[in-house]
């Protein structure tokens, strides 16, 4: 079967209920220009689905729709408006499991300790489902980020609330400058293809720790490890410093991107902070299955029972420095859970308020940001330390800081490929390529993370000749935040400085490292000017939140265009992720405060791409039209408020709708186009009030959807369509 001409992904949480109330619109009026819009479920429920079809009845089984478009993707066709999907920690896959099996599905349940050779298997299947599965699947290009004209200028008008920075302010950025990942890192350029096996040679023998790994020539190959030991004494020495120093203490991580390396530091810090627990009752936590890397809140679920360690825990939790708290009316600490604080969204939100955070008593305190290994924390030290010195941002005046990423066929991708360890015996860790050589070897203790990653050359190119493009087209300040000192930069230089030279633009871009990078931006974009981030993958993900965060108040609204390498197209829905927190207030009182702004901006921009790719004049009409509604939508101030009475998600669609449709039947360039939507756009006006009536009046009871992870198809309609009104006009056949 063909593809269809625009793929919407199916997704989870917020940005799935949205959908379903927006996409009968999107497939309505691309009807008229018969483009057809189809859906690919790569939802954490339709993922879990698709790997067990031999549990499942005929009925129940769907296809591996994220392989299908993995293929898609690398097809100059691809035309795929990706919204955020959840990048799934364990307690999350684990509740998606629960879910499903209640709604009848037969899957397996997660082994957490895999005995059995069948157990063993189901969790290697399960694995896969877990942290970032999905973008790096669909990431065949680089990364293009900005904030659309009309949203900077919204922001700009409009300036939202900042918290003030005082230069007494005892906020801080804390990492372990040695022994980390950045201090260990080696890297080399691979002159020609390769396979490596990894191997740990310890007093036991040789251990394949993985074996198989092929690179194409030209590949960045790195290698490098965080010391559990001095992570250990790192964490112990900052818990003990916070406490001196009365502020609350924090860790940040991201648990779901980096899904190996992460969630195994963040039981490093659970332990630590409980550490006299874990001294005295190790062998007994041992036994209950308690590793600490699932968090706090699992460890409380399993010890609930034991009365005698929790009274030890409690005794502890009172002697520790009070918590940066996720909720402190329920209690939930930053250590409760791996995947609820995620550095690229909760540091800028640290960083917006002032450098405050919420502690146990609900109140806002400056905070110790711990953040362990130091290839990235410079970023987040610098921004403090620059409004420590110079006050907040003043968003009415701030320039802007786009992002140009490299990420495409993997890029980057640390701790989260299955070439990431924690090292189960003292020894050497060595990376041997097939010709004998030992390309990078490090001794190891037990415990240790060792990782490698990878970025090949096709990409880096691509990457590069993106930035000279966009620096042309745009003439701003433009960065490669590359560090000569670090030994992965080093190569990935060898790369960018011939291609500048050779295309004679080395004039036109500085080289700095991230610390000198972030100062350098914040400068600019005080001045009012503009600036070009170009990084490397982790910087894309931090950068696109925490400079929209600051200028913008969100990352949601970000224009987020994936340029495919094979020459088609992938449109993101902004920075933002699948914002679990809004799905809460739909359940509680029928509310969506998701903004779909994100999703406007990408399907503008996927119309767009199909005129060009396709020749298509109707389709750029669509385009076109969809950004004059966006632009209606902000200036009419037509977005989702955060309280339930108020507008939310719905209302801002129907809004959109009629924006649209008074586009296309205003437009001139296609009349067919223009006399079909005239009649739409005059019943959308007409039955203005009825409509925004029958939306308000869902609001403020519970909602139903039949599910969390795997909604009901019907229930999820019928929530969020409730206006009969506003669905006999969408629904009306042409
Ligand atoms: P998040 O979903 O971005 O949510 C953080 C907060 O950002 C939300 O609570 C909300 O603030 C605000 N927000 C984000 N998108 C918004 C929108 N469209 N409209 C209005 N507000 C918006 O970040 P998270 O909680 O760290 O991550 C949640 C899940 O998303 C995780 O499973 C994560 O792995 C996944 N994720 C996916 C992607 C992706 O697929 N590209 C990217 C990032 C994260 P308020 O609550 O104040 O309204
Ligand atoms: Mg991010």
């Amino acid at each position: 079967m063909a593809n269809p001409d625009i793929i919407y992904t199916k997704v989870d949480e917020a940005p799935e209920l949205a959908s379903a109330s927006l996409l009968p619109i999107i497939r309505r009026f691309a009807a008229a220009a018969d483009i057809s819009v189809g859906t690919k479920d790569i939802s954490l429920a339709g993922r879990i689905l698709a790997k067990f079809p031999e549990a499942l009845s005929a009925d129940q089984r769907i296809d591996d729709h994220l392989a299908e478009l993995g293929e898609t993707v690398k097809t100059p066709e691809a035309n795929v408006v990706k919204l955020p999907n959840i990048s799934a920690s364990v307690p999350q896959l684990v509740a998606a499991i629960r879910e499903l099996q209640g709604q009848g599905y037969a899957i397996p349940d997660y082994p957490e300790n895999p005995a059995t050779d069948a157990e063993k298997e189901t969790r290697a299947r399960y694995d896969t489902l877990k942290g970032s599965a999905v973008n790096p699947v669909l990431r065949e290009g680089n990364s293009d980020r900005r904030a659309a004209t009309a949203v900077k200028k919204f922001a700009q008008d409009n300036p939202h609330r900042m918290g003030d920075w005082t230069a007494d302010s005892k906020t801080r950025v804390a990492s372990m400058g040695k022994n980390d990942f950045r201090s260990n890192e080696v890297s080399a350029t691979l002159a020609k293809a390769a396979t490596a096996k990894i191997v740990l040679d310890h007093a036991g023998g040789e251990t394949v720790l993985k074996d198989g790994i092929s690179y194409p020539a030209g590949t960045v190959v790195d290698a490098t490890f965080m010391s559990a030991k001095a992570l250990d004494a790192f964490l112990m020495d900052e818990i003990n410093k916070t406490k001196a120093e009365g502020t609350l203490f924090s860790l940040h991580m991201k648990a779901t991107m980096m899904k190996v390396s992460d969630p195994i530091i963040f039981g490093h810090a659970v332990k630590a902070w409980l550490a006299p627990v874990f001294e005295k009752y190790g062998d007994k936590l041992n036994d209950l299955g308690v590793s600490g890397n699932a968090g706090l809140g699992t460890l409380l679920e399993k010890v609930s029972g034991e009365s005698e360690i929790m009274a030890a825990i409690d005794a502890v939790m009172a002697d520790r420095p009070p918590l940066y708290m996720v909720d402190s009316d329920k209690g939930i600490t930053n250590l409760h859970v791996p995947s609820d604080v995620i550095i690229d969204a909760s540091m800028p939100a640290l960083i917006r308020a002032g450098g405050k955070g919420w502690g146990p008593d609900g109140k806002e305190h400056d905070t110790v940001c711990v953040i362990p290994d130091d290839s990235y924390a410079p970023v987040y030290d610098e921004t403090v330390e620059f409004f420590k010195a110079n006050g907040k941002l003043n968003p009415a005046t701030a320039g802007t800081v786009q992002n140009l990423g490299l990420m495409a066929q993997k890029a980057e991708e640390y701790g989260s490929h299955p070439t990431t360890f924690e090292i189960p015996a003292d020894g050497t860790v060595k990376m041997i390529l097939d010709d004998g050589t030992v390309l990078h070897q490090h001794t190891v203790e037990k415990g240790d993370i060792w990782r490698s990653a990878s970025t090949r050359k096709a990409p880096i190119e691509d990457w590069v000749d993106l930035a000279i493009a966009r620096q042309k087209a745009t003439g701003f300040r433009s960065i490669f935040w590359l560090d000569e000192t670090r030994a992965h930069d080093a190569e990935l230089l060898g790369y960018v400085k011939p291609i500048l030279d050779a295309k004679g633009v080395a004039d036109k871009f500085e080289i700095m490292a991230p610390r000198e990078a972030t100062r350098a931006s914040l400068e600019t974009i005080t001045k009012g000017e503009n600036t070009i981030a170009i990084t490397g993958n982790v910087l894309r993900d931090y950068l696109t939140d925490l400079f929209p965060i600051l200028e913008l108040a969100t990352s949601a609204k970000m224009l987020s265009i994936v340029k495919l390498m094979q020459g088609g197209g992938l449109f993101e829905t902004g920075a933002g992720g699948s914002a679990p927190k809004h799905v809460q207030q739909l359940q509680a009182e029928n509310h969506l405060r998701w903004d779909s702004l994100g999703e406007f901006c990408a399907l503008g921009e996927s119309f767009k791409f199909l005129a060009d790719a396709q020749d298509n004049a109707k389709a750029r009409v669509l385009g076109d039209a969809v950004e004059a509604a966006t632009q209606g939508i902000l200036d009419n101030d037509r977005s989702p408020s955060r309280k339930v009475g108020e507008p939310d998600n719905r209302d801002s669609h129907y809004w959109f709708a009629r924006y649209w449709a008074e586009a296309l039947a205003a437009q001139t360039d296609d009349a067919a186009l223009a006399g079909e939507f005239a009649p739409i756009a005059a019943a959308l006006a007409e039955n203005e009030a009825a409509i925004i009536g029958e939306l308000a009046a869902a609001q403020g009871k519970p909602a139903d959807t039949g599910g969390y992870y795997n909604n009901d198809p019907a229930k999820l309609s019928a929530v969020m369509r409730p206006s009969a009104t506003l669905n006999g006009i969408i629904d009306a056949q042409a």
